[in-house]
């Protein structure tokens, strides 16, 4: 297979990609950014923006439009159908990505795969998937629209005690489905959830599961099961937010850049350097994403800047 020379390869078009690409490319830096679908990622997936600055709302596939149209604008490629499969350091120092087509060899690399929220597998979930038919996967962005309405979020972590906090503040009742007695989430967040289910909206109900989400155009209930006495009920809901984990899209990296135990990419916060040399990280898949669409963004701009230091000075690297 012959080989496609660029400044820069970036892997994956969604918002961090694609914010990668805008600076990279009116850098002048021969740019490509490679997806295994569309551009896009999972802000596609939404009908409704809010919390982007200056943007009152807007659909995720016209963000994603305007920003393809900008990027491309500036000369960087945009490839669909493209998964990356594997990266090779050359001992030159150049990489190697292969897809299954073709080959490219960068100067840089930006990791941009992104992470996607893990399922619960419930029946409804996936019809029901879209804030507005009343399934979300991220009460920061989604908590607006559920307001004065009655939600049920599932999970016993971190970001489910934040995320259901965070609910309560627009909700009329939050009625919180955690599969145990006891919560993963730091003691600290636990004793404010405990203390805010005194105030009357959060209802905790323990030992439990969801075990489907109903209704006909939109979530109208969803079916509770006690595992440990096995009872069943149906409780009326107008939304199911489901906060059990995420999984970043780093397993085609095996083991070329160090990895945190849940897969996502190890990196300083600075600069977005991995452990190798000329590959940069940026958005969901690293470590302390705040998996927000404006700071996907903003990771890859950072990145982009940042990788001008590293081809002025490959030393940089490791200062
Ligand atoms: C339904 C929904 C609603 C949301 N609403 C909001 C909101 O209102 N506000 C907000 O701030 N955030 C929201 N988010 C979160 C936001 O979408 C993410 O934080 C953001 O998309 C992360 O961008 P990213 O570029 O890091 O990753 P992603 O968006 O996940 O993009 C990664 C891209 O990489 C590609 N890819 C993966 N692996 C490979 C590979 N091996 N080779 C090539 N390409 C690959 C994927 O196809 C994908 O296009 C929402 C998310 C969802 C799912």
């Amino acid at each position: 297979m012959a080989e496609i020379s660029k400044d820069v390869v970036i892997i994956g078009a969604g918002p961090a990609g694609l914010g990668a690409a805008l600076y990279s490319a009116r850098d002048r830096f021969d740019t490509v950014v490679l997806d295994k679908f569309v551009p896009g990622g999972q802000i596609n997936l939404t009908d409704r923006i809010e919390n982007y600055p200056a943007i009152g709302q807007i659909s995720g596939p016209d963000m994603i439009d305007a920003m393809v149209k900008q990027v491309t604008s500036f000369d960087a490629e945009i490839k669909n159908n493209s998964e990356v499969e594997t990266i090779i350091r050359r001992d030159d120092g150049l990489l190697e990505v292969h897809t299954d087509e073709e080959v490219y060899l960068a100067k840089v690399i930006i990791l941009t795969p992104g992470s996607e929220y893990r399922k619960l597998g419930v029946e409804g979930e996936e019809k029901f998937r879209q804030a507005g038919a009343g399934v979300s996967y991220c009460g920061t962005c989604d908590a607006p629209f559920f307001r004065d309405k009655h939600v049920i979020s599932i999970g016993g972590g971190n970001v489910a005690v934040e995320d259901t906090l965070h609910l309560a503040k627009f909700c009329k009742k939050v009625t919180m489905v955690h599969r145990r007695q006891e919560f993963r989430a730091t003691p600290i967040l636990v004793e404010e959830l405990i203390e805010e289910a005194k105030k009357g909206i959060i209802e905790i109900r323990y030992d439990s599961v969801v075990t489907s989400i109903n209704g006909s155009n939109k979530v109208e209930s969803a079916t509770l099961q006690n595992v440990k006495t096995q009872d069943s009920e149906i409780l009326d809901c107008d939304g199911v937010f489901i906060f059990v984990g995420m999984n970043p899209n780093t397993k085609f990296l095996n083991g070329i850049v160090d990895l945190d135990e849940s897969g996502f990419i190890q990196c300083d916060p600075r600069y977005l350097r991995t452990s190798v040399p000329g590959i940069f990280v940026a958005g969901d898949c690293r470590v302390g994403a705040a998996m927000q669409l404006v700071t996907a963004i903003a990771d890859g701009v950072v990145a982009a800047l940042s990788l001008k230091e590293y081809l002025r000075d490959p030393g940089w690297w490791r200062s």
